[in-house]
């Protein structure tokens, strides 16, 4: 039996399993290796690590977690999770027909992202169309750029965008918007393009053109597009884990689950008071350090009997 096994080897993954290794604990990282940004070939505002790769970025924190000899690494994929029976700990049936059991569990299996249904969106995600300014909007600095979408989010963005091109377009795909968001997109000279969109075609850097269903194009070098986020897995329901509207799981501040023994980091989970999850590197590897140390205390706590007040 391990003091605890982290589920999915992602940036919160990793990094609650460093503070388990450093803990000293008995502790099993399974990863499945399907990594939320594993379609963008660089990372950013990543302190220290700006502009790397993400595969680079895991092969640092594995080649720096072999130091823990207390730290094993499997890489296959959680089926199923259940109680032990009478108890504390679980049992997680693996993708390769063995099991594992463990007295705590740190649940980091993120998010999977649903593009919107438009040919060429897939190849292009993370590499000429992305979704957050944070990560990429520097990159596509004096680029043309397209916003996809009159939701109000995406019109936010498209305003937002203007301060790093003077050429960007709002694409509604046929969504409506209102007099009042038109006459702010007008004013900040944002032209909006209201027909949907087919297709996007890819050049030898990224996105070249929008095309509409008219057949009528906008070459673009850059567009930005939100996903449906929804859970990689779905362990911690079946654990019984409160879940969020959003489909997050619901943690306190110390990334602590409403089941006992069970904590969740990174994208995959969030506190109650904020409507969606704060979704970067630096957040995922902040959060998975603080459920390791509270699953390291909790284990403390019940092996000594003794809780500080
Ligand atoms: C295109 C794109 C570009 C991005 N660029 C940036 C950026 O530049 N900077 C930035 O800060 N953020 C960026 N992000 C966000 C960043 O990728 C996430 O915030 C971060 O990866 C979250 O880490 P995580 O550990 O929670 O999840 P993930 O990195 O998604 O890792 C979750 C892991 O859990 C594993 N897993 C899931 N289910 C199971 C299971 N049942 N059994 C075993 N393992 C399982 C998965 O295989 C995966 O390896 C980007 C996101 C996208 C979509």
């Amino acid at each position: 039996m391990f003091d605890a096994i982290i589920v999915g080897g992602g940036p919160a993954g990793l990094s609650a399993a460093l503070t388990l290794g450093r803990a000293l604990r008995p502790a099993l990282l399974i990863d499945s290796g399907e990594y939320r940004n594993s379609r963008a070939a660089d990372m950013h505002n990543v302190l220290t690590r700006d502009g790397m790769a993400p595969q680079e970025f895991r092969a640092i924190a594995h080649s720096q977690l072999e130091a823990y000899a207390t730290v094993q690494t499997r890489s296959v994929a959680v089926d199923h999770g259940k109680h032990l029976p009478g108890g504390e700990g679980f049992e997680l049936s693996l993708g390769d027909g063995t099991t594992v059991q463990t007295r705590r569990l740190v649940i980091a299996t993120g998010l999977a992202d649903d593009l919107p249904p438009i040919e060429g969106m897939q190849e292009l995600w993370g590499r000429g169309v992305y979704h957050c300014p944070y990560c990429h909007g520097y990159e596509t600095r004096d680029t043309t750029i397209a916003v996809l979408s009159g939701d109000p989010m995406m019109i936010e963005l498209a305003l937002h965008l203007r301060r790093f091109s003077s050429d960007v377009v709002l694409c509604t795909n046929g969504d409506d918007i209102d007099s009042t968001a038109m006459s702010r997109l007008s004013h900040q000279e944002i032209a909006v393009r209201g027909e949907r969109v087919v297709r996007l075609e890819p050049g030898t850097k990224g996105l070249e053109r929008v095309v509409f269903e008219s057949g009528a194009s906008l070459n673009r070098q850059s567009m930005f597009a939100m996903s449906q986020y929804r859970q990689r897995s779905d362990l911690a329901a079946q654990l019984g884990c409160d879940l969020l509207p959003d489909g997050c799981v619901a943690v306190d501040d110390f990334q602590v689950t409403s089941v006992p023994g069970v904590y969740a980091a990174g994208d995959m989970a969030h506190r109650t008071s904020l409507p969606m999850p704060t979704p970067f590197v630096v957040t995922a590897t902040a959060s998975g350090t603080i459920a390791a140390i509270s699953a390291d205390k909790n284990l403390v706590a019940t092996d000594t009997a003794f809780r500080p007040a």
